[in-house]
């Protein structure tokens, strides 16, 4: 006799809020139907340990509009049934609905556990198949067209195990195109447990169509669950391209292998750097038992460590909730603190014991370390004594192994350049005088030097970039000479900004060590990097320029300017020094270029008369 029921009072109001809710993430009813699968069999094994051939099998019929997900688990009885499927399964999504009824759908993870009920998500009609391998137990035939009304009747199955048949609704008809439902399977059920196949039914194709064999689904072994001393070199490799379909090689990993305080396996990847480094996405496949959950879930990895390809797998961690429990949990807050400090054990160890190699990966990690140290106090403080400096001469260099090497002539100055080409004449004022200028030229490096001026312990550590000061080059002056060179600013200052048609220039007259130097334009370091952090936040603060213009009162032409009285001749020499100051920080502009080359030939002019 058929018995009929609703499966629960509350399903009437939770299935159209499961639909709806939903929607974006649809094809976690695959992981559901296989994992459930998966579990049976887990269990029967437990039960009755056998070395049978135990295998989920999905097979697509898309004639009939069917997936089918079939295993040779532990099966139900009549009241297992009642008891799993009728009464019980809306638990977890009574919890979820009681939490999460205002939130707004962004806010939801998609990916609680809702089960077998997932299934009404796509079909429009579930019917199951099974039998208990208990002594006795009848074959039950249940079924269902909406997840809230189903028919259970004696089933025909004579075969103890599950079959899953859902019927797909016209609108999901997507899932029954093999290579979609292929690549769904694959994502989710990859690393299974358990044998996972998948079979397509062959449409009408005449006699002599070939009989495809079923395709093993998780073919790769699960390699984070091996013992890290088991794993090869190669074997950490080929799982990283087969897995993240890349045909390079990571530069190196961290294998994961903890039980306790918490159950955590995983590798992770340090892939190379790719040129664009801000528009690079890292990947990392967060699993819950071989189960894959979903990717990137920044609850759980830190933020810095998603430029990172791997694998996580936490068994415990509960990810079948929302994500705004997640944020809240103490666990997962200590799995994430874990994660880093690996991959700064990782680092430091590299540092420590193989520093010639660390350096030749220094270029690639280097923004994602110092991303890290941005976001990170800990791994700040773990990291720090291991962060490079590259030099313009190619070495790599401690922050406190540059500053003993240049500490006589800079004290705690870092001199810096963020662009060597455009900045090459100041940068070579400092290498020609045995100084080593550092490279910073990522976008990140603004905010790192900063950062690491207060962070960094060092007392009056200063980073000035290449154009900002004069400081390196000048001599000492004596009051007297001081009040002097005030004085012929002040003169000079007029004939400049009249030269050179800016009016915010700063004038200063310095007695600097290369006599043929006529003068050096300097940009102050702190207003510069306040209108660069302006630029890059989109913010228009527009600051203008803070030149300053330092003339060398050692120089031939600069003194000639302070007794000449012919006003033309002054002008076109002030004019030009100017422009070849200018010219040691930047290329000129092409207006720039066509009145310096007029000028030079009028002084040229000058010189034969
Ligand atoms: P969960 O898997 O978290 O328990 P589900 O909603 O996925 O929740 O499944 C509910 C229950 O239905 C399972 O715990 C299990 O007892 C039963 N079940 C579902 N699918 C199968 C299956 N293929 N074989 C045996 N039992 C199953
Ligand atoms: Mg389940």
């Amino acid at each position: 006799m058929a018995q009929t029921g609703n499966i629960s009072i509350h399903a009437q109001n939770i299935m159209p809020i499961i639909k709806r809710w939903l929607y974006s993430d649809k094809d976690i009813f695959v992981r559901e139907m296989v994992s459930n699968g998966c579990d049976a069999i887990t269990k029967e094994k437990l039960l009755h340990p056998s070395e049978a051939d135990y295998r989920v099998t999905v097979t697509l019929d898309k004639a009939a509009q069917e997936i089918r997900f079939s295993d040779n688990g532990i099966g139900m009885t009549a009241e297992e049934v009642e008891k799993y499927i009728n009464q019980v399964a809306f638990s977890g999504a009574e919890e979820f609905l009681k939490n999460y009824e205002g939130d707004a759908k962004g806010g939801i993870i998609g990916h609680f556990g809702l089960g077998f009920y997932s299934a009404f998500m796509v079909a429009d009609k579930v019917t199951i198949h099974t039998l208990s391998g208990q002594e006795g137990a009848q074959p039950v035939r249940w079924i269902s067209e909406d997840g809230m009304a189903f028919t259970m009747e004696d089933g025909d199955r004579n075969e103890r195990g599950t079959d899953i048949i859902l019927h797909i609704s016209e609108e999901e008809k997507e899932f029954l195109d093999e290579f979609r439902l292929r690549e769904v399977l694959k994502r989710y059920c990859g690393f299974m447990a358990t044998p996972v196949y998948f079979d397509v039914v062959k449409e009408e194709t005449g006699e002599d169509a070939p009989a495809k064999e079923p395709e093993l689904i998780n073919a790769t072994p699960a390699l984070w669950l091996k013992m890290p001393k088991d794993c090869t070199d190669e074997e950490y490799k080929s799982f990283y391209k087969e897995v993240f379909h890349v045909y390079e090689d990571p530069l190196f990993y961290v294998h994961l292998n903890v039980d306790y305080p918490f159950n955590l396996k995983g590798i992770l990847y340090f892939p190379k750097l790719t040129q664009d480094f801000g528009t690079r996405e890292g990947q990392i496949k967060m699993f819950s038992g071989q189960v894959f959950v979903a990717d990137n879930i920044k609850e759980v990895i830190p933020e810095f460590l998603m430029l990172l390809k791997g694998v996580i797998d936490c068994p415990d961690l509960p990810l079948n909730v929302s994500r705004s429990f997640l944020q809240n949990d103490g666990y997962v807050k200590k799995l994430s603190a874990y994660i880093t400090r690996k991959v700064a054990d990782k680092l430091t160890g590299l540092f420590n014991t193989e520093r010639e190699n660390y350096q030749t990966y220094w270029d690639d990690i280097h923004p994602f370390v110092k991303y890290g140290c941005l976001r990170d106090n800990k791994f700040f403080d773990q990291v720090k004594d291991t962060l490079m400096f590259k030099t313009i001469g190619g070495q790599y260099l401690t922050l406190q192994e540059y500053l003993s090497k240049n500490e006589g002539r800079l004290g705690k100055k870092v001199i810096y350049t963020n662009d060597a080409t455009r900045q090459a004449a100041s940068v070579s004022m400092y290498t020609d005088d045995n100084i080593d200028v550092v490279v910073l030229d990522t976008l990140i490096d603004l905010n790192f030097l900063s950062f690491m001026e207060y962070s960094a312990g060092v007392e009056g550590l200063q980073f000035v970039r290449v154009d900002a000061d004069s400081e390196t080059f000048r001599k000492e002056m004596t009051d007297e000479e001081k009040k002097q060179a005030e004085e012929s600013a002040a003169s000079l200052a007029d004939l400049f900004k009249a030269a050179t048609g800016n009016d915010t220039l700063t004038l200063k007259l310095e007695s600097l060590k290369d006599e043929a130097l006529p003068a050096m334009l300097v940009q102050d370091e702190q207003g510069r990097r306040f209108s660069e952090m302006g630029r890059i936040y989109g913010q228009d603060f527009k600051l203008p320029e803070q030149l300053t213009l330092v003339l060398n009162s050692e120089n031939a032409v600069v003194k000639s300017l302070t007794k000449s009285a012919d006003e033309e001749k002054n002008q076109l020499l002030a004019a030009h020094i100017y422009d070849l100051a200018r010219m040691s920080t930047r290329p000129l502009e092409k207006d720039e270029i066509t009145t310096f080359l007029s000028r030079s030939n009028k002084l040229l002019e000058m010189l034969c008369k």
